[in-house]
């Protein structure tokens, strides 16, 4: 029997420890604090804990309890860090108790997620093995998710439930991303001899009038039961050094979302830009979509398990704002997401003890 007790105690534990990714926030933490305190718990309670990873301040725990023998391996994956912002919340004082909610910096994002995990693999009477993966740097490259599906590889479990906050639904599938950026360059004229010059700009605009109609072609293509279609936009502009002057450098951030199953999108970038003949398109970050199948046995039984928990049915829709990038299809293994806490209330609000049951 799981205690919510036990599982607001820890979140609060938790939250007091400071991990901010130091990718994210000059000067932040980092999670070697917390994936220290979380070793020692888990080791206190009969895991086999190791902390993995290439920087020994930013490590990732990876942590095995083995069951009475014979049965499948389950993975329960989450994230260590968080990220910073102004604010109340980085105060570690926050993380007092708050009438009947958890507040502080990562209580939703996602220090419950993570005691629920320990807590719940702790106290399991199973067959089979479970695997606790805690990475570090999910909110900024992922670089310790990389580190731990590399420790992973050997022994790879048989199914996996991602714990990140969504209102206790069960997501079962999400877009990938790529980003880009996309360098136009030019010549330098005076502004009044702007035939002398060559104008990056200009050759900006060609591009983003190519990307809209590039995204309407996608927003035509089939659309996915769960997902809907791609999608493409410019996030960021910036170019031209004053009033005065032809511009010979822009550079425009393009951000593709994708589906299940769709190639590469490089290509079919570097196609659509063409024409308006940019400098260099510079892949940046990318993460394949998720896709698992909605009748795998795992599927069912979290499900099912939420359903009963909150009465309520256990899947959206869909949803399309994901902050996961745990084991997926790379993995080899059909992954979930499902974890307490509700992402309106992710800024201000900390997590309810509801979310933990
Ligand atoms: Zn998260």
């Amino acid at each position: 029997m799981i205690r919510t007790d036990d599982v607001v105690e820890l979140t609060r534990a938790l939250v007091a420890i400071d991990a901010v990714n130091p990718a994210l926030v000059d000067g932040g933490a980092g999670e070697r604090e917390i994936a220290e305190a979380i070793g020692h718990w888990l080791g206190g309670r009969g895991f086999d804990v190791r902390l993995v990873g290439a920087d020994p301040a930013r490590p990732s725990v990876l942590a095995r309890r083995r069951g009475a023998g014979g049965g499948r391996t389950l993975l329960l994956a989450g994230h260590l860090d968080t990220v910073g912002g102004a604010g109340d919340g980085g105060r570690r004082a926050d993380a007092a108790p708050d009438g009947d909610r958890v507040v502080g910096r990562g209580a939703y994002d996602m220090a419950g997620g993570l005691a629920a995990a320990m807590v719940a693999a702790a106290g399991a009477d199973v067959a089979g093995d479970v695997v606790l993966a805690f990475a570090a740097d999910e909110e900024f490259g992922s670089a310790g998710m990389e580190e731990l599906l590399a420790e992973l590889d050997a022994s790879r479990p048989d199914g996996a439930v991602v714990l990140e906050p969504t209102d206790l639904e069960v997501t079962l599938a999400h877009r990938g991303f790529a980003w880009y950026r996309v360098e136009y360059e030019g010549s330098a004229a005076h502004g009044s001899q702007p035939e002398l010059g060559v104008d990056a700009i200009d050759r900006a605009l060609d591009g983003m009038v190519a990307l809209r109609g590039f995204g309407a072609e996608l927003a035509a293509r089939p659309r996915h039961p769960l997902l809907g279609t791609g999608s493409v936009r410019v996030a960021t502009i910036e170019g031209g050094t004053d009033a005065a002057t032809v511009a010979d450098r822009c550079v425009l951030v393009v951000e593709r979302r994708t589906l299940p199953g769709e190639p590469d999108p490089a290509a079919e970038l570097a196609r659509v830009l063409a024409p308006s003949r940019p400098g260099r398109i510079v892949p940046l970050v990318a993460r394949p979509a998720m896709e698992a199948d909605p009748g795998a046995p795992i599927a069912r039984v979290v499900v099912d398990a939420v359903e009963r928990a909150t009465g309520g049915p256990g899947r959206p829709p869909w949803r399309p704002v994901v902050d996961r990038r745990g084991p997926d299809r790379r993995a080899g293994h059909p992954g979930r997401a499902g974890g307490p806490g509700r992402r309106r209330r992710a800024r201000r609000r900390g997590v309810g003890r509801d979310g933990f049951t």
